[in-house]
């Protein structure tokens, strides 16, 4: 029997968990025990006197029910007529849309609630943009407690034509409205007599008579989700195959395209000559380089591609922005690799303003971008394997999911470029100088003191025969920087282009001091995850914001006073102090010679 996923959205109180609640007791598909603890908790909890609280069902969590309200993703399966539904009730606050996006990725048909009294929300309006945003092709819009309005005809219709126009260009979506009471059943599992105007059936038929396309025989595909090595020479890929696989077939991996023969089948620890849709292990003929996020594929597949630069959908999940410029992790289905947001190309409100000039998208935005990963990733395009072209996009620091995504398509032109090596390495340029090339990357407030202990640094360097230079970031304000000015996303480009500037004079062999204020954390990690382990140093001139202020050496302090309500970022505010800095020198406690002392003792000894 193939399963049937159903998800429901809408806004808080539009009534979802009290639906789901009574399709689960009318299709007696709730045990007796629970159906004892509903009653309890109904005259607990609930918010219907003394009949039963349908939607306690769903709300799983006591925190929730408390609060009355649903937070987490819950669901509950039924059968129907010879059909086995499973239904996903998403939270309705606009906080948890990132919820709604997890609830409804991988269903099939959605709900989408609309209390009849307030009719089309913003919320509406931004579960419809997520629904559209993940291709459903069946909507059916359930305009419920219609039995409040008594049945009214009219207000139904005039929401079906607001939904109507909201989803007029969207010709592939099929879709349903229906009146309904989910408190009192009407149109739920069946028709309700009290809805005569009514022509269309009830929400479970229709769900049901939705001819749901069986998905295409899938070519095969095995995505690597550990490597296993049992001794030096045998290793066993673990991970989890779609479509099927059989010994001795021949194989092609990506991103290296190296093809070879599969050698052994596993499942559950025994070894088996044909398997489908399972989690398995294999090994493969040969020594051969497979890493975790690696794709395994039938070679006659053409449909599962490699590349690093692609143009992306992504629905922001969280408080903090999505920025142009900044690096970020991303997972696609076993493949974790750090990637940059290079373009934001536009927003969608229903359609795509690419006209607006943004830089960051927001919570609940739905946008279209580019990124650049760092290394050749296997990916497909959604309508062929969704589940190869699903992405997040993490936040390096907090872990945080920012975004969730899907990949529209590959970016040839830049897809084409490849690092190539030359015949001399960093090595060979360091042997030469006889030193190991570093970045020193002094980090705080403006007059703190970074580009008097750095050239100070680079004098005394030079003097022991020491090949340096020093970056220093006003400097490069004037040239290469000059089309930048102080947003955040501007100065989150400044340290970007800083980063690269110095990993480029690492690798000539240079020692490299960089001296700005670079006040964002996930900036200055940025610039750390360019260089090799013992290469790059943090030192955090850490003197307090009063005695920069006194010194004043670029007057920036005073002409900041003299401007009414202006803070900028990184001068009176905002500065995120360094975690874990490699040293940490207050110049207000110590002389410059004394700095460069201690950095010489800490980093060149
Ligand atoms: P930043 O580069 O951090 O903006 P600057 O080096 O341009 O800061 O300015 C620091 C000011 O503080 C200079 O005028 C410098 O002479 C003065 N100063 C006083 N004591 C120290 C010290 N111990 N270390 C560094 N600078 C100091």
């Amino acid at each position: 029997m193939e399963l049937i996923k159903v998800v429901t959205c809408g806004s808080v109180d539009d009534g979802k968990s009290t639906l789901i609640g009574r399709i689960v007791f009318e299709t007696n598909n709730i045990l007796t025990d629970q159906s004892i603890k509903l009653k309890k908790l109904s005259s607990r909890y609930g918010s219907t006197g003394n009949e039963i609280d349908f939607s306690l069902l769903l709300d799983g969590l006591q925190d929730e029910r408390e609060q009355g309200i649903t937070i987490d993703v819950a669901h509950r399966y039924i059968n129907f007529k010879n059909n086995r539904l499973v239904f996903h009730d998403s939270p309705g606050h606009n906080q948890y849309t990132r919820n709604v996006v997890t609830a409804a990725s991988g269903c099939d048909i959605a709900i989408l609630l609309i209390d009849v009294k307030k009719g089309v929300l913003e919320q509406t309006k931004r579960h419809l943009k997520i629904l559209k945003f993940l291709d459903f092709k069946y909507i059916i819009f359930a305009i419920n407690k219609i039995d409040l309005i008594k049945f009214n005809k009219k207000k139904f219709l005039k929401i079906e034509k607001n939904l109507k126009f909201l989803i007029s260009n969207e010709k592939k979506i099929k879709i349903s409205f229906i009146p309904i009471s989910a408190l009192n059943g009407d149109n739920v599992i069946a028709k309700s007599k009290n809805i005569k105007w009514y022509n269309g059936k009830s929400i479970l038929d229709t769900i049901i008579s939705f001819k749901l396309k069986n998905n295409k025989k899938t070519k095969s595909y095995f995505t690597v989700q550990h490597v296993h090595r049992t001794n030096k020479t045998t290793r066993h890929y673990l991970g989890n195959l779609k479509g099927q696989l059989i010994e001795n077939q021949k194989v092609k991996i990506l991103p290296s395209n190296n093809v070879t023969n599969i050698k052994n089948i596993f499942s559950n620890l025994k070894k088996v000559k044909k398997i489908k849709d399972n989690p398995i292990a294999i090994d493969l003929q040969g020594q051969l380089d497979v890493t975790k996020g690696d794709v395994i594929i039938d070679c006659k597949n053409d449909k599962i591609l490699v590349g690093n630069v692609f143009n992306a959908e992504v629905v922001i999940t969280s408080k903090d922005n999505l920025i142009a410029g900044r690096q970020y992790l991303l997972r696609l289905h076993n493949k974790v690799i750090k990637t940059t947001v290079t373009k934001i190309k536009g927003v969608y409100d229903f359609i795509l303003n690419s006209n607006i000039n943004k830089n960051e998208l927001k919570l609940n935005d739905i946008g279209e971008i580019e990124i650049t990963c760092n290394d050749l990733v296997p990916y497909a395009n959604f309508v062929d394997y969704p589940a190869l072209s699903r992405f997040i996009l993490v936040d390096e620091v907090t872990l945080s999911v920012v975004a969730a995504g899907k990949i529209n398509f590959a970016l040839r032109r830049s897809g084409n470029l490849f690092k190539t090596e030359g015949k001399v390495s960093k090595k060979i340029r360091s042997n030469i100088k006889r030193h190991k090339p570093k970045c020193i990357w002094f980090t705080g407030l403006s007059g703190s003191g970074k580009s008097t202990i750095a050239q100070q640094l680079e004098k005394e360097l030079v003097s022991k025969s020491l090949h340096t230079y020093n970056l220093d970031g006003d400097n490069l304000r004037l040239g290469i920087n000059k089309d930048l000015g102080f947003t955040s996303t501007d100065r989150t480009e400044n340290i970007r282009r800083v980063a690269e500037i110095s990993k480029l004079m690492v690798d000539a062999g240079l020692i490299v001091i960089v001296s700005t204020i670079s006040p964002f954390r996930k900036d200055r990690d940025f610039a750390k995850s360019l260089f090799d382990k013992d290469e790059f140093y943090e030192v955090y001139i850490s003197t307090p914001l009063t005695i920069c202020m006194k010194r004043d050496p670029k007057k920036l302090y005073k002409k900041v006073k003299s401007i009414k309500n202006f803070n900028p970022i990184g001068l009176t505010s905002g500065y995120e102090q360094p975690l874990k800095p490699h040293l940490k020198i207050d110049t207000s406690r110590e002389t410059v010679n004394t700095s460069v002392r201690k950095i010489f003792k800490s980093i060149f000894n």
